[in-house]
């Protein structure tokens, strides 16, 4: 374990930018999908700026981009840090109250502004580590935002430190902070030539000493049933009710696998999460995930089998099938240079943590950063009960964090 001469700024840093609404709408078609997004990435630039990071901008697309300049005379590959800015859907993240908990005794705590909000050690374990921590939650009305806002506290604290410790040799830097994460489309409209790194790393992840270098293969499948539709009091042997043939098929779907609410670590899901229609047309919207890619069209092909065969017993009807990709398990790229997941887990040994290596059982904006041009598994946080009111964060678990960017940092210019 190396010690680095800190002065953590993660705590205050999280709790001013918490307190900007940045939640993300997946029904809008704008870029960034809410302008407000570009709210907390202004007032991310105006604080790169006053810690000494000159060229930070915001872009037209809600995207920030800032670089630690080296301070080193050999070429080292260019690293990049990267977080994003919105929030979850799932829960408002309007007008949050961030509460800081000194010195966590293990209790359950109750959050002050709606007293049924409580965040217990029973569902959450990890709560149990964190004795004596201090920690930040949401007031009972809101999600708190750790997700993934302790990201970027964590990047801006790192960011800050390298600045100010011209003796911490390292190559050039990019920052990456990224708006609509959450609803899938966190780099779509990235500037990869801009950016211009070689490898990177998220910061959006869970316990301490968690290094996520897999995640998720997913495509969505869209299924839209077609009926016959007619006047329903003169119907007999013409109708033919898409909405019901919709029900018997979701009925035959296998009930003890296949769901999110029946697998777990690497067991894939084939999961209805839309439905809408009538007797004319029905449609279903699926997600598809599993580890291994190539199990996705095997779902798919199942899927469209017991379709086909619910759909028989109503002649008449027909259907669509429409398979969309979404993301791709990142170690499919991270096998292929293996040091970006060694550097991470040097910079772990050299924080004092020992990495453990888990995959997700999601997607990061990580995932598809690897598939275009830079490798980027993910590194903790220490953000947990996310997407809830339930919401809540160790201080110590972000300081760490930014102790493990700064020895990377330092890692890869060696
Ligand atoms: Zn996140």
């Amino acid at each position: 374990m190396m010690s680095l001469d800190y002065k953590h700024t993660v705590a205050e840093r999280l709790m001013r930018y918490v307190q900007v609404d940045t939640q993300s709408d997946p029904y809008s078609s704008t870029q960034p999908s809410t302008e407000k997004q570009k709210n907390l990435g202004k007032l991310l630039v105006a604080e790169l700026k006053a810690i000494g990071i000159a060229d930070a901008e915001l872009d037209e697309h809600g995207y920030v981009y800032a670089t630690i300049p080296a301070n080193k005379d050999t070429v080292v590959p260019v690293l990049c840090f990267c977080a994003h800015m919105d929030t979850s859907p799932d829960c408002s993240g309007a007008d949050v109250r961030p509460i800081f908990h000194q010195n966590y005794d293990g209790s359950d705590i109750v959050l002050p502004d709606d007293n049924t909000v409580i965040i217990s050690t029973q569902n959450h374990p990890y709560l149990k580590e964190k004795i004596g921590d201090d920690l930040i939650t949401a007031s009972g009305l809101t999600l708190l935002g750790a997700d993934d806002k302790a990201g970027i506290a964590v990047i801006m604290d790192a960011a800050q430190y390298l600045m100010q410790h011209a003796e911490v040799k390292h190559g050039k830097i990019r920052i990456l902070f990224t708006p609509d994460e959450e609803i899938g489309r966190g780099v779509d409209a990235v500037d990869m030539k801009k950016l211009g790194a070689d490898f990177g790393y998220t910061l959006d992840g869970g316990e301490q000493g968690h290094l996520e270098g897999e995640s998720f293969s997913a495509d969505g499948v869209s299924i839209t049933i077609h009926g016959i539709s007619t006047h329903p009091g003169y119907a007999k042997r013409k109708l033919v009710n898409a909405a019901k043939i919709a029900g018997a098929f979701l009925n035959a779907l296998p009930k003890e696998q296949w769901s999110p609410e029946t697998t777990s670590d690497k067991e894939g899901f084939v999961h209805p999460v839309h439905i809408e229609g009538g007797v004319e047309k029905t449609r279903i919207d699926f997600i598809i995930r599993d580890h291994t890619t190539s199990k996705l069209a095997l779902y798919e092909a199942k899927l469209e089998n017991i379709l086909k065969e619910t759909i028989a017993a109503y002649p008449g009807a027909r259907y669509e099938f429409v398979v969309k990709e979404q993301y791709r398990n990142m170690r499919e790229i991270l096998d292929r240079c293996p040091e970006v997941m060694e550097y991470a887990e040097e910079a772990y040994w050299r924080a004092g943590l020992q990495a453990r290596r888990i995959s997700i059982r999601g997607g990061t904006d990580g995932s598809r950063l690897s598939f275009i041009g830079l490798p980027c598994p993910n590194i903790f946080t220490g953000e947990m009960g996310i997407h809830s009111k339930q919401e809540y964060v160790s201080v110590q678990d972000m300081e760490k964090a930014s102790e493990v960017c700064v020895h990377l940092a330092m890692i890869v210019a060696e």
